[in-house]
């Protein structure tokens, strides 16, 4: 999808059908190491690769553009952006593009983990409310209403004077916290019964200030 929104060309030769490793669509495929290969001899993650017979040229592609692998970015069929800041990746998730889409939340660094996202990213998101954020190498389901309460409540408690840290927010305040910081009996019961320990408030709580 990125390649087709970035406009790859499609090798002219088209040979006979090979997969993708990495994406697994058919189509002409290039050895995966070696001289002439898409990585380097030194590439050690074959074993995190699908069956196949090499890489084929969108994953390529792929594979060369840094900053898909180094930023958060959402993908339509119009294009591709970057995003570098958080604000704006919470713009997007609270007001979701129309059409098919897909978003990227960059958590991790190392390519092979970026790498095994777009393993795992082959599903298009189609919904605007209830939609999956491929976070590295897992996708976390995204409620767009209860996720803008989530930023809306963790914006609310960041902005007191004893603000919480983030650390407190993403685990679970604990008593030493509850004394420290500006947390309500309510809030506290909300933070530690509803929201410890789900990827959709972790990332609500990395995205706000
Ligand atoms: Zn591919």
């Amino acid at each position: 999808m990125i390649a087709d929104a970035d406009s790859v060309p499609e090798p002219a030769i088209v040979p006979v059908d090979e997969m993708c490793m990495i994406c697994g669509l058919g189509g002409p495929v290039k050895p995966i190491t070696g001289t002439n290969g898409v990585f380097s001899a030194s590439f050690t993650t074959d074993p995190e690769l699908d069956a196949g017979d090499g890489v084929c040229w969108r994953c390529e592609y792929l594979a060369g553009q840094m900053d898909y692998r180094r930023y958060h970015w959402v993908a339509t069929s119009d294009g591709i952006e970057v995003i570098k800041e958080r604000p704006e990746l919470i713009d997007v998730l609270l007001d979701p593009p129309e059409g098919p889409w897909m978003v990227q939340y960059k958590d991790g660094s190392d390519f092979l983990t970026v790498l095994n996202g777009w393993i795992v990213a082959q599903r298009l998101n189609t919904s605007r409310q209830h939609y999956r954020m491929l976070v590295d190498k897992h996708t976390v389901g995204i409620d767009r209403q209860e996720f803008a309460e989530m930023v809306a409540f963790g914006r609310d408690l960041r902005s007191r004077e004893d603000a919480p840290s983030k650390r407190s927010l993403i685990h679970g305040p604990t008593a030493g916290d509850l004394s420290r910081y500006d947390i309500g009996r309510d809030e506290y019961r909300h933070l530690t019964n509803d929201l410890a320990g789900r990827e959709d408030w972790r990332i609500a709580v990395q995205l706000i200030d």
